[in-house]
């Protein structure tokens, strides 16, 4: 068989585990894996090895924060280039409606925006605020068929949130259409009354965020979506859950049969609300919802990776500028409410998760394959397409180098933000080639892909099996 290309003697993750092999890609596609094969375009990946190239799940690109006003930092060019230098080859943003809009109509703006200017490929949620009669109607099953095969749904933002009703509804629209629901699982109420107890004690500073959301917040709402899932038999994903209390609550629920699946992010496994016991403006660069917690419970999340009670690991992606001083651009001293909540970290996500996960010997291989690609492609309807080094799968692959030794530092990432929040962290193993539809677009510092090429993924179905443990 005539290949383009063969990275060759590499150690492939395949699904079954790693083997020492070759892969042959032809026409965008893996063509063929086994030994000795050739081709005129040859890459030697001996030392090193080969991995579906990451997808990331949960990213917010040009995007107004869910409290209004502030956009993020970055544009579909700069987050997906910064996603590829991060061993990434597809992203899964939101079109993130606003209440009033036409959901149909955002969708096409986000698609519009992002097919001029992705360098990797991508779809979106379908991140629903108002679900009018129209939109449950006509609206979303007609998105849903189109092949966006998830729903956003918020419990928590005054902006954003929809009631146990409005979730009740999406969700039945969600079962019918096959559709995966994501939720943002916080009990809104409790983040009010601790953050009117907070104001009252004049804490109002950005460090003191985390103690607006109580782990309490996020335990009660992932309660009660469990109970609404025996209602509405559809599956779920919670996103970044940040505490080990809802994560088990979540477990008894897959025990009785809920179709429930839990996603946590490395802000948790890697920063705690220490990070951000600075006074001033400079603790802002840490707020994210749900906030950083205690080191207790970032082991035990560490202890959940191991365990299988997480089935993706993403980013939360979603960056803010800061200015040299350290202040939210465009706004004047902000309190903890102010603050737009969100962190940058598409680019960092694979090498803390291999670091933390394969290196410190927590995971296999296998394991970080299915965390950080195969079990967001299966969730999303993108497999076998994309997620896994298969025969017929898109050649979507990073080449790692898993002994290279890399000091996080902003000046390296190639996102927008400007900092980042893991500056100084070092880590074991790094993406150093990741090609995507069998083109080389990331090599060592180099960068060869233009903004527009990357294609709009759309999704017949789901293809759950084989996620939970
Ligand atoms: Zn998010």
């Amino acid at each position: 068989m005539e290949l383009d290309l063969v990275i060759r003697d590499g150690e492939v993750v395949l699904p079954e585990g790693p083997r020492r092999c070759d892969v042959g890609v032809r026409d965008g596609l893996i063509a063929t894996i086994g030994q000795g094969l050739g081709a005129d375009h040859e890459i030697d990946a001996s030392g090193r090895l080969i991995l579906p190239g990451g997808i990331d799940s949960h990213c917010h690109i040009e995007q107004e924060s869910s409290l209004g006003g502030v956009m993020t930092a970055d544009d579909f060019a700069s987050a997906t280039r910064s996603a590829a230098f991060g061993g990434n080859t597809a992203v899964i943003p939101f079109a993130c409606q606003r209440k009033g809009d036409s959901l149909t109509e955002v969708v096409e703006g986000y698609r519009a925006l992002a097919e001029a200017k992705a360098h990797i490929d991508f779809t979106f949620h379908l991140m629903v605020t108002d679900p009018t009669e129209a939109l449950l109607r006509r609206e979303l099953p007609d998105l849903i068929d189109q092949g966006y095969r998830s729903v956003k749904l918020y419990m928590a933002y005054e902006l954003m949130r929809v009631s146990d009703l409005q979730m009740l509804q999406v969700m039945e629209v969600a079962r019918d259409h096959d559709a995966l629901v994501v939720v943002h699982a916080e009990n809104w109420d409790v983040i009010q009354w601790a953050t009117a107890r907070l104001v009252a004690e004049g804490h109002t500073e950005p460090r003191f965020h985390p103690s607006s959301h109580p782990p309490e917040a996020e335990l009660d709402a992932v309660q009660r979506l469990t109970c609404l899932t025996s209602l509405v038999d559809v599956p779920v994903l919670v996103l970044h859950m940040s505490t080990p209390g809802a994560v088990e609550e979540l477990r008894r629920a897959r025990a009785r049969g809920a179709r429930m699946y839990a996603e946590t992010c490395p802000q948790y496994l890697y920063l705690t609300a220490r990070n951000m016991e600075i006074s001033g403006p400079e603790a802002a660069k840490f707020c994210c919802s749900p906030p950083l917690r205690d080191s207790a419970t970032q082991e035990a999340l560490w202890r959940g990776i191991g365990d299988r009670l997480f089935d993706v690991v993403s980013s939360d992606h979603c960056p803010y500028s800061y200015d040299e001083r350290g202040k939210l651009v465009n706004s004047a001293n902000p309190t903890f409410k102010q603050v737009p909540n969100g962190l940058p970290g598409l680019e960092a996500r694979l090498p803390l998760l291999f670091s933390g996960g394969v290196s410190s010997g927590r995971i296999s291989l296998q394991r970080f394959a299915e965390l950080s690609a195969t079990n967001a492609a299966r969730l999303y309807g993108l497999y076998p397409r994309k997620g896994v080094i298969a025969e017929g799968s898109d050649a979507d692959l990073a080449i790692w180098d898993p002994g290279q030794q890399v000091r996080l530092e902003a000046s390296r990432m190639h996102d927008a933000a400007g900092y980042t929040p893991y500056e100084g962290i070092e880590v074991t193993g790094w993406p150093t080639t990741v090609i995507s539809r069998g083109r080389v677009i990331v090599d060592g510092d180099s960068f060869d892909a233009e903004p527009g090429r990357g294609e709009l993924l759309l999704a017949e179905a789901l293809s759950l099996d084989g996620v939970a443990a």
